[in-house]
């Protein structure tokens, strides 16, 4: 056992105000809206990895906010109102980003986004577009442009896609480098006076007197007046209630690529492949739908199987006919649920949660930490 010291117990794990479980995206644009309304908080994040170890530092960079058969899928499932509302969240929350950070330093770039209607998914041209033009006129009073997305047909020959039949552009979608950002909003929030501990996995808590005590794989509590729980895909091993299941997304990265002949962020199959360029490299990742069983689990690996339906996919469709070899390979795990949803809630008077980002929580996350940071500050 390694006792801990009077100094330390005073400082780092002293009782703060707010402890954040989660040094995510969620957790970190948290701190950062909670100490912004109210500077004199004592904030701690705790983080059970070494770095933040989900999905923030291990996705694809996409800062979008949605392609047109996701949109219309997700609002067969959650409804047009429902649907809207996260589109506008994700829109402003990329928006909150750009404000903050300084574009170069989070490799912000601006290639514009696509979607890849393919042969194979026997879509009719006619419905197509009027997806296309219901959606554009919804989503006027988010983006304030008259079509954010266009059909671009002409540019599948350019980019070299083979089995393309049509092509969607959305010049508002951009790409961005998902570690710069992690580690520039940490930067962020240390200075402002946060606590960012790594390493501490909480176990569970439990609410004595008017104190909320949080158990630790370590030898020692910690304790705060207002939990927030930002665990995400893991929200269930605190909360077992919480319908959120994980949802493992598995990516590749090949050699560079000389004269690679596209740039920007491509959607596929309602979202479930997506690939971009990452400067002469090409990223791809998704084939979920492929083994959902398989990829139901928190274990952050690959797997052959769906390591090849990618390889399968960037031979045939994205560079037919290219030489280039796979340099890295990497998996994390999403958050997802019964419904498409992001959940904000006080489970407990003075105990917060902040989970199920889905796919685009990047673009989420600036929203939702402003949101919860509202009910919290609103209940001190
Ligand atoms: C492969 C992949 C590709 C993606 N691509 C994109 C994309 O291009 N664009 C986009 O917008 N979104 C994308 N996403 C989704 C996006 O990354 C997530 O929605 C977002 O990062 C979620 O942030 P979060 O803070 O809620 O969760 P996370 O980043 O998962 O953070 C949760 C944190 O909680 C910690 N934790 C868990 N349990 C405990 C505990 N008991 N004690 C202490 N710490 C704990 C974990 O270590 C982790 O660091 C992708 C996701 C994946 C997996």
């Amino acid at each position: 056992m390694v006792q801990i010291s009077v100094w330390e117990k005073e400082s780092f794990y002293a009782p703060k105000d707010i402890v954040i479980i989660g040094s995510g995206f969620v957790g970190l644009w948290s701190a950062y809206f909670l100490k912004k309304k109210n500077p004199k908080l004592s904030i701690s994040i705790i983080d059970r990895g070494i770095i933040p170890t989900g999905a923030s530092t291990r996705n694809a960079g996409f800062a979008c906010f949605g392609s047109v058969t996701e949109l219309i899928a997700d609002t067969m499932s959650i409804g047009e109102e429902k649907m809207l509302d996260i589109v506008e969240m994700r829109y402003k929350g990329l928006k909150k980003i750009r404000k903050i950070f300084n574009e170069k330093k989070i490799g912000y770039e601006k290639h514009g986004g696509y979607e890849l209607i393919s042969e194979s998914q026997n879509m009719d041209f006619n419905i197509l577009r009027s997806n296309i033009d219901w959606l554009n006129q919804k989503l006027k009073k988010i983006t304030h442009r008259p079509k954010t997305f266009q059909l671009s047909d002409e540019k599948i020959h350019q980019f070299g896609f083979l089995g393309a039949n049509h092509l969607i552009e959305n010049k508002l979608e951009a790409q961005l480098h998902s570690g710069k950002l992690c580690q520039a909003l940490l930067q962020l929030v240390v200075s402002m006076g946060v606590t960012v501990i790594n390493n501490i996995e909480i176990k569970n808590f439990e609410k004595i007197n008017n104190k909320i005590e949080l158990h630790t794989n370590l030898d020692f509590n910690l304790s705060a007046t207002q939990l927030l729980i930002c665990t995400n895909a893991f929200a269930k091993q605190l909360l077992p209630s919480m319908d959120v299941e994980p949802a493992r997304g598995q990516v590749l990265v090949t050699s560079p690529i000389e004269k690679l002949k596209f740039k920007g962020t491509f959607h596929f199959d309602e979202g479930f492949y997506y690939f971009r360029n990452l400067g002469n490299r090409v990223l791809l990742g998704g084939a979920r739908n492929k083994a959902f069983e398989q990829e139901h689990t928190y274990e952050l690996n690959t797997s052959d199987k769906i390591q090849s339906e990618l390889e399968t996919f960037l031979q045939q469709i994205i560079l037919p006919g290219e030489s280039y070899t796979i340099d890295h390979r990497w998996s994390g795990i999403m958050g997802v649920g019964s419904e498409k949803k992001p959940i904000l809630e006080e489970i407990d008077k003075n105990i917060f949660c902040a989970v199920r980002m889905g796919g685009m929580g990047v673009a989420l996350a600036p929203e939702i930490g402003k949101k919860v940071a509202k009910r919290m500050l609103n209940r001190s």
